[in-house]
């Protein structure tokens, strides 16, 4: 039996991940900008091949959802039709010693958990979380007072096309909080320039930003961040049913196409629903470098027909859509599925990280790290090595290099010992390596290793295009 272990915490996560060029974190130079993060060489792909999994089960794949990619920037009305400008904001308590803020909500929840407790701490109002940090006499990390809760709006503020002297609350732009909001403004036009009938889904995938308080979560929670939403709108006679089929859809996307075993996924439902919401449910992970926490990945909301109602009465335009199968006129409810891409990442390489001991070529007892995710998504999905740092060597692995890398991302590697090679592959989760040794320059034979199981088949180099294609 191979020994394992997983991910120990966030500390052991973050070091990790910038050491193998997955994440860094940004303006290093400068000391660093908290709550931002930049993704590397592997972490860009990684990044990459989640998009494409999410818009391929989203769009590719469906008949009832399209596509969109809609701007950063919005009329800032829309988010006074939102409810953000009023309504987005956390509760923020202060370290009256350190002056360091924090979210109250989860310094009381921390307070609870460490008696064994939970609580529910959804859509407390600043006055409730004050009463509870009184009653229980709840300090900061620091075991300092804590000054009144106080409500803190998460939107970013931007200057956009607005000089200095006009930079006030009236003609302040903000940068979106959520992507979906950009999917309501063009439902009109979706609807009339494209030949979808209701129920119908739109989609997109874009970067979001959050004035948030307090991060300290690694990729968990940052200040920009990439969201994929989903807005399927439907009449609301069909609410109950279609809330069914996407809650099922969804959790077999995270499981299937994924990878992610069933047992660290579970659903949750909100304690407390916002006042236009009939059904809120979260898809939480298991994190092993979160001290082995649920925590939220993905929202599934059933939002009425809250947000076009708004914008209705906000901007004068009829929201309202002609049902020519019920002969009924009607403002479409909505359905939102909302999961972070830098979430769904940051799932991924925690539940694939591994460190193993296993045993070397000379049968001694050894440590590997292995990422085993799931080959379709790895980064890099094979490495040509040539055994020997020789010409002739070399050359048959940059062809065979040249001939894979129209179809995947491959990687040459000549450098250190080939032992030391399949490490650096193991770690950054690639499915095969490939060595090109004295049999290649005889018969155009080469080993194929496989991340997993480290055996080794031999197989004719013509042959790895189809090979790699079959066992993705
Ligand atoms: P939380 O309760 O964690 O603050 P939320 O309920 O406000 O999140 P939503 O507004 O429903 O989150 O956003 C949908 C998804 O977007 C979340 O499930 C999460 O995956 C992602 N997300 C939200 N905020 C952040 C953030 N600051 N950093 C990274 N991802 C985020």
């Amino acid at each position: 039996m191979k020994k394992e272990r997983k991910l120990k915490d966030l500390n052991e996560f973050q070091s990790w991940a910038k050491e193998s060029a997955f994440v860094y974190p940004s303006s290093e130079i400068y000391g660093g900008f908290a709550a931002v993060y930049d993704y590397g060489p592997y972490g860009s792909i990684l990044l990459k091949n989640i998009r494409d999994a999410w818009w391929k089960s989203m769009v590719q794949e469906r008949d009832d959802v399209v596509g969109l990619d809609s701007g950063i920037f919005m009329h800032p009305t829309t988010w006074l039709a939102s409810g953000h400008v009023g309504g987005f904001a956390d509760v923020l308590v202060e370290d009256k010693k350190t002056n360091i803020r924090y979210r109250a909500d989860h310094l009381i929840e921390k307070f609870f958990a460490e008696k064994g407790e939970t609580v529910d701490m959804d859509k407390k109002t600043p006055e409730e979380l004050q009463q509870i940090i009184e009653e229980n006499d709840i300090k900061s990390p620091d075991g300092n007072e804590l000054a009144a809760p106080r409500s803190f709006n998460l939107l970013v503020k931007s200057n956009l096309g607005s000089t200095d002297a006009s930079f006030d609350e009236k003609n302040v732009t903000y940068l979106r909080g959520e992507t979906c909001q950009g999917i309501y403004l063009n439902f009109k036009n979706i609807i009339s320039t494209t030949r979808k009938k209701l129920p119908m889904g739109i989609a997109q995938i874009g970067k979001a930003f959050r004035n948030e308080i307090v991060a300290r979560q690694f990729i968990f929670r940052t200040r920009e961040f990439e969201q994929m939403e989903m807005q399927y709108f439907h009449h609301p006679d069909d609410t109950e049913k279609k809330y069914e089929e996407w809650k099922k859809d969804r959790m077999k996307w995270h499981t299937d196409v994924l990878g992610i075993p069933e047992d660290s996924l579970r659903f949750k439902e909100h304690a407390k629903l916002i006042f236009y919401a009939t059904a809120a449910f979260d898809i939480q992970y298991k994190f092993n470098s979160m001290g082995d926490a649920f925590d939220e990945l993905e929202g599934i909301h059933a939002r009425s027909n809250y947000d076009l109602t708004q914008h209705a009465k906000h901007s004068g335009e009829k929201m309202e859509y002609f049902d020519q199968s019920r002969n009924e006129k009607y403002i479409p409810h909505i359905m939102e599925t909302s999961v972070g891409l830098n979430r769904i990442f940051m799932m991924l390489l925690d539940d694939a990280w591994t460190e193993e001991q296993i045993e070397n070529a000379k049968g001694e007892t050894d440590t590997r790290i292995v990422l085993k995710i799931k080959k379709s998504l790895a980064p890099i999905k094979a490495a040509i090595l040539p055994l020997m740092r020789k010409p002739d060597f070399q050359s048959k692995a940059l062809d065979l290099k040249k001939s894979l890398q129209s179809e995947f991302m491959v990687e040459y590697d000549e450098t250190a010992s080939i032992g030391k090679r399949y490490r650096r592959q193991d770690e950054i989760g690639t499915p095969y390596c490939i060595t090109v040794d004295h049999q290649t320059l005889e018969d155009n034979s080469v080993t194929v290793r496989d991340r997993d199981s480290m055996k080794q088949i031999r197989i004719n180099s013509d042959e790895v295009m189809d090979y790699i294609k079959e066992n993705l």
